[in-house]
């Protein structure tokens, strides 16, 4: 990526990115665009280089932050109504570690409202457009992220991923997105969607931009209880120049797969072999169950986390109200996109007595089985080579409305949220209609960055 130095200031790349974001207005990427502070942040970073100061790894590289991180710089809506006027007095870790090494936000990025969704479609603000195709979905829910970067806006952008919200759209629109390991990247000052699946990640153009990134905003922090300590600074990159046995999950191998993404994948593993990796076929049987768990675990938390918008503390307040409790319904009633809705009255459901046993503690418990699904898988592979989603980047308002139509193109990106593993969208292509096609390298736990460095041999 660029980097401010004696030839090229900050201010010039800061300018260069918000001039791009306004010509790609009509995409509806942005909720909020940083000028004012982006400029005044890069003429301190160019002061620096003029005195010949130290400054940081990321020295005046513009990003695109994902509406759901906070900081003070604009509101925080995570495009939902119920957070408009939410200013955060705090800064998410990530966001801290970036700005220290001196990135700069231009923009915050369309979502689906509280990242319900896998279109942006769910967004308050309106849908954001495909790179490729204006008539097609960004994928989501970090659509504006993923799109902010394919049209070269920015040189990257964060995202969140709770069960395939950097993956997908990063293979919707033809770039590399990676969901680190659970507990990789401190969640601190981030909207929380569901607590126990939730990651924070990147788009980015490249796998060393990636790795740059990883460097940086990974770590063990106290303001985060479930974060790991710095494995990512720590671990070799080198994959031993042994032969790598890459599996291919054989129960994704059907018909429901469009075809194009089936002969990408094919494609790929020929790649891999003529480089003299093995593809190994694996059975993942357990994998079947991961849609039906995530769709009951993850609503449960989403119910429990969005409770505490009252109304009161953040945010929008209605005016329709007449007393506290008319307060709350209202408020509740208008903030709310009609998604997030749905999944607080799914998560209350399956955790109410009398159901709680029944859909609940069965989805805990599918859960052990997916987790040991992947413990087992890889022990017979170092890496697993696998569609993201079963089709390309789909036409605006086909699946809108339809929430199950909807919810099956995550089927083959939630196991890994539950899991706790690594994954990382590379693109593998275009359809015959020029559209971008992605796969997602999965690894074990902790195995980031080797592969990152992996996903330069798919190149
Ligand atoms: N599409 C998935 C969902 O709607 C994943 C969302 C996400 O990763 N934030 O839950």
């Amino acid at each position: 990526m660029k980097i401010a130095n004696k030839k090229i200031t900050a201010e010039r790349l800061v300018r260069d990115a918000l001039k791009k974001a306004k010509h790609f207005a009509d995409y509806n990427i942005f909720t909020f665009i940083n000028e004012e502070n982006a400029i005044k942040k890069a003429r301190e970073i160019d002061e620096k280089i003029a005195k010949g100061e130290k400054v940081g790894k990321l020295a005046g590289v513009p990003y695109a932050l994902k509406d759901n991180f906070l900081t003070p710089e604009g509101e925080t809506t995570a495009s939902a109504h119920i957070l408009q006027g939410l200013t955060s007095p705090i800064t998410a870790t990530a966001v801290a570690k970036l700005e220290a090494e001196g990135a700069i936000m231009i923009g915050r990025t369309n979502l689906d409202a509280f990242a319900h969704g896998s279109s942006t479609e769910n967004s308050y603000f309106g849908p954001t457009l495909n790179a490729y195709d204006k008539e097609r979905v960004a994928g989501g829910s970090s659509g504006g992220s993923a799109v902010a970067v394919a049209l070269d806006i920015v040189e990257f952008a964060t995202g969140t991923d709770t069960g395939g919200s950097i993956r997908q759209p990063a293979s919707f629109n033809g770039i590399y997105g990676l969901k680190p390991t659970y507990g990789c990247i401190s969640r601190y000052g981030v909207v929380a969607m569901a607590s126990s699946t939730d990651c924070i990640g990147f788009f980015t153009k490249t796998p060393d931009d990636m790795d740059l990134l990883m460097s940086i905003a990974s770590g063990q922090d106290p303001k985060d209880m479930t974060t790991l300590p710095d494995y990512y600074n720590e671990s070799d990159a080198k994959n031993e120049r042994k032969p790598h046995k890459i599996g291919v999950i054989k129960e994704f191998d059907n018909e429901s797969v469009n075809s194009e993404i089936r002969r990408a994948l094919k494609e790929k593993c020929e790649l891999l072999e003529s480089k003299g990796h093995k593809i190994i076929e694996l059975e993942m049987p357990s994998l079947k169950y991961a849609l039906s768990a995530y769709y009951i675990i993850v609503p449960a938390e989403v119910a429990s986390n969005l409770s505490r918008y009252d109304g009161i503390r953040y945010g929008f307040r209605s005016e329709n109200s007449t007393s506290l409790d008319s307060l709350y319904d209202h408020t509740r009633s208008e903030g709310f996109m009609p998604e997030n809705k749905r999944r607080i009255m799914i998560g209350n459901f399956v955790l109410s007595s009398g159901f709680y046993d029944a859909y609940f503690l069965k989805a805990a418990k599918a859960r052990t089985l997916i987790i040991k699904e992947y413990e087992k898988a890889f022990s017979k592979v170092d890496y697993i080579l696998s569609p993201v989603a079963p089709n390309p980047a789909f036409k605006l308002g086909e699946k809108v409305n339809d929430p199950v139509a909807m919810y099956l193109e995550d089927v083959m990106s939630v196991s890994l949220n539950l899991a706790g593993v690594p994954g990382l969208t590379i693109p593998a292509g275009r359809t015959k209609t020029d559209l971008p096609l992605g796969l997602q390298l999965v690894g074990p736990r902790r195995s980031d960055k080797k592969l990152i460095e992996f996903a330069k041999e798919l190149i």
